[in-house]
């Protein structure tokens, strides 16, 4: 399990990548989370300005 992003709502802005305790998030066109990184601790959820990402 990981984080999940919505690709349709991301802006691609960088602040999930920023705030990742693990680096587990590259932004290119938009966010993607590597899913055997990502510890769930729910850092990118506060920070994401577009309510793109979430959590299962
Ligand atoms: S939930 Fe935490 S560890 Fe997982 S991608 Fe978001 S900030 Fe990184
Ligand atoms: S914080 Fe949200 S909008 Fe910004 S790159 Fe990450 S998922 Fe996309």
């Amino acid at each position: 399990m990981a984080a999940n992003v919505d690709t349709g709502k991301c802006v691609a802005c960088g602040a999930c990548e920023q705030v990742c305790p693990v680096e587990a998030i590259k932004v290119s066109d938009a966010a993607s989370v590597d899913e055997s990184v990502c510890i769930e601790c729910g850092a990118c959820v506060n920070e994401c300005p577009a309510e793109a990402i979430s959590l299962p």
